[in-house]
């Protein structure tokens, strides 16, 4: 039984599960005045979830990108293009940064900082590398000097399958650590030299490798990781956020094309 859960209280869960209601295995939620669920733009101080209450699907993480690689390569190669450079650009969780920083990864790991990306194929785990370029990590170092306007690093990008306890998140349905372990998870992570978490870096620098196509991986951090869990800072503010990839990328494309 986890920590300050009463014989009690399991005894109401388990009436819950009978009566079919989703039950939230996860004892820090209980402690927030206002949970953020990100990914839907939805606050419960903020909005009446029951009242709003609906199916969402969405597409994000390994397997979205995946998939969209493998047709977009075919498209690439039908068309008989050469010199393809791909650059993903995306949001993150930063570590170690404050938030709005710009990261160039040098290496995406996974979650046991390992640069490689394993793929189960005919029943048989395959480990594919996830090595990018590192001439083009410094091209776009550069282009972030010349714009000037955000501090943006090189580093290591983790890649997780998971938001929430993947990604040693508090917040999520289910929680099976404490507060101190996700810290020390965090900080190793950080001397590994990781300086952001996202969900599709791996499998995007495994295929673009396998593909020769020259890769790079450029995401904002949205938050500080070993200050919180909650990307909630406020709209405006993210979307400014979201649109710095966005420029230090758009530079790149105009320097590339001679036009700056
Ligand atoms: N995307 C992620 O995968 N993690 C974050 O913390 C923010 C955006």
């Amino acid at each position: 039984m986890a920590p300050g859960v009463t014989a009690e209280k399991k005894t109401e869960d388990e009436q819950s599960s009978k009566n079919n209601v989703i039950h939230l295995s996860n004892p820090h939620l209980e402690k927030m005045k206002d949970d953020i669920l990100y990914h839907f733009a939805l606050g419960t101080g903020t909005h009446d979830f029951p009242a709003l209450f609906g199916d969402v699907k969405h597409g994000m993480g390994i397997p979205s990108i995946a998939i969209m690689l493998h047709e977009l390569v075919k498209l690439l190669y039908h068309s008989k293009c050469s010199n393809v450079t791909i650059i993903r650009i995306g949001t993150s969780g930063g570590i170690g940064l404050e938030p709005g920083s710009v990261v160039i990864t040098r290496q995406s790991v996974d979650a046991t900082f390992k640069p490689q990306f394993e793929q189960v194929i005919l029943g048989k785990t395959v480990i594919r590398s996830t090595d990018l370029d590192d001439q083009l990590a410094k091209e776009l170092m550069q282009c972030s000097e010349e714009i000037n306007q955000f501090n943006t690093v090189i580093g290591n990008t983790m890649c997780t399958l998971d938001f929430y306890e993947g990604q040693a998140r508090l917040d999520g349905a289910i929680c099976s650590y404490a507060e101190e372990e996700k810290l020390q998870y965090l900080k190793a992570a950080y001397d590994a030299g990781v300086r952001n978490i996202e969900m599709e870096s791996s499998v995007f620098a495994a295929i673009c490798n396998l593909s020769g196509v020259k890769a790079a991986v450029v995401c904002v951090t949205l938050l500080n990781r070993l200050e919180g869990d909650q990307i909630s800072s406020s709209h405006d503010v993210l979307v400014e956020y979201q649109q710095r990839p966005q420029k230090l990328v758009g530079h790149f494309i105009k320097k590339r094309l001679g036009k700056v």
